[in-house]
């Protein structure tokens, strides 16, 4: 099947890469021409695990091809998937429709033979009427459906993702789309269900699963903060929890606020539907200002542990608003240091993946360093901020003797909290004391 995917960002690449492997021939356009002149050159321009030899492989075998022209990108293609970015509007928090729209209209001129329009980025519901409509104005006599292909990737997962998806969602209204989206999914029949429904339901599908995932998070961070004044142990009662088949072990891990570029703008999105309609969603409004309050909160802490050091130091491990990515974008860790900067505090940094997108948005507002012991050198607290796996095999000895104050806010469990303390750190956990 011929393919072409607008929008080569978290979302379009690992979804081009993964379609040509399985055989179709993908166009990746994006008009970002730095984007798509650096992939032309073979250099990828996000970091996902995987992603580098299914990319190198396909574009050598060109599979895979990238371009910034509508008109040479959409005329042969059978499907064109919208992988656009959806951001909130900077005011209401609604999502900002501008690339949506933009992408729909310029396609639509290029419409040739029927054609499936598949709208993969995170939309609010009826946006798929809204797309016909778009297409069917600037291009009265096209042959076209528009489905919702909601995308559930995870961050930092993507590749693994995208070929071991737990379902595929297909709001679509007209069984010739849904033959098609069939033939393109034949590979994945076996694996997973594929769920055909309604243009809304899908779009909707979306929008609550991430905010009920956002609510679980912030749910085992308010028990976290409950344990901390009871003396419970929250891993323990997560670990609990989860054994409930009705509940399940996953999203039951406390840390520092959500962030990402999608559960705080889809959660945000949600409400602001909600209210459009009248509808009362209260429960997705009081873990928007939880998770808001929560990263005040742990910038207060840290901020309490330096509170009687002149010109104090905070070595913070992690940037990327989880591991595996070098996603920024609503980071917690960005916003905890911003609080720490706004209060006079030294920031050394540390991070395997995203040095060069923290750089972009802090400047030389901290020092940059190549490790994660050259942070922890002379800090008065180490702060653990993204949960990367290489931070567990820190050696606790070794980070006592470089500090100044062995002090340690390990907001990612990543350390071994008994011997911790054992070995004279104060450090502070999330949910237990
Ligand atoms: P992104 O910002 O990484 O990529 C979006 C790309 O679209 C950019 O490269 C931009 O240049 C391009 N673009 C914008 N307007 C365009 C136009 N008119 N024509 C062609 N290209 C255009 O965004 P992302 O993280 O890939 O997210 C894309 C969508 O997928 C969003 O709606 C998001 O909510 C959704 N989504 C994201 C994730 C995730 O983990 N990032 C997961 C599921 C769904």
């Amino acid at each position: 099947m011929r393919v072409t995917v607008i929008g080569t960002g978290y979302v379009g690449l690992p979804t081009g890469v993964g379609l040509a492997e399985l055989g179709n021939d993908v166009i990746c356009l994006d008009v970002d021409e730095k984007k798509i002149n650096s992939l032309k050159e073979g250099k990828l321009t996000i970091f996902e695990e995987g992603l580098d030899s299914l990319f190198e492989k396909h574009s050598k075998s060109g599979k895979i091809k990238f371009s910034t022209s509508f008109s040479e990108s959409i005329p042969e293609a059978d499907l064109v998937i919208l992988a656009v970015g959806t951001p909130p509007h900077p005011i209401t928090k609604e999502a900002d429709m501008r690339y949506i729209k933009q992408a729909s209209e310029e396609l639509a001129k290029y419409l040739s033979g029927y054609t499936v329009v598949a709208i993969k980025s995170t939309v609010p519901v009826n946006t798929g009427d809204m797309v016909e409509n778009l297409i069917r104005k600037t291009n009265p006599s096209a042959e076209f459906d528009v489905i919702s292909l909601p995308e559930f990737l995870r961050e930092g997962f993507a590749v693994q993702d995208f070929f071991n998806p737990d379902r595929i969602v297909v709001g679509a209204n007209s069984e010739r789309a849904k033959a098609l989206i069939a033939d393109l999914y034949l590979p994945f029949k076996d694996r997973c269900p594929i769920l055909y429904v309604k243009r809304q339901s899908s779009e909707t599908i979306k929008y609550a699963s991430n905010a009920f995932l956002a609510m679980k998070i912030q749910y085992i961070n308010e028990m976290a903060d409950f344990c901390e004044t009871s003396g419970a142990d929250v891993y323990e009662v997560a670990r609990g929890m989860g054994m409930d088949s009705r509940i399940g072990a996953k999203f039951l891990v406390p840390g520092p606020g959500y962030g990402g570029f999608c559960f705080p703008k889809d959660t945000n999105a949600m409400a602001y539907m909600g209210k459009f309609n009248g509808v009362d969603l209260s429960l997705i409004e009081a873990t928007i200002k939880g998770n808001e309050k929560r990263k005040i909160n742990m910038a207060k802490r840290i901020l309490d542990m330096v509170e009687d050091v002149k010109n104090p130091t905070v070595a913070v491990l992690g940037s990327a608003f989880k591991g595996g990515t070098d996603d920024c974008r609503e980071s917690p860790a960005l916003q905890i240091i911003e609080i720490m900067l706004a209060h006079d505090v030294n920031i050394k940094l540390y991070d395997p993946e995203a040095m060069g997108n923290t750089k972009a948005i802090l400047g030389d507002m901290v020092t940059y360093c190549n490790s994660s012991y050259e942070a922890i050198g002379g800090a008065d607290v180490l702060a653990v901020l993204t949960d990367w796996e290489e931070f567990k095999s820190l050696e606790l000895e070794k980070i006592k003797q470089l500090m100044k104050r062995p002090q340690i806010a390990d907001y990612r469990n990543v350390f071994d909290f008994n011997k911790a303390k054992e070995l004279g750190f104060d450090i502070r956990s999330l949910g237990r004391i």
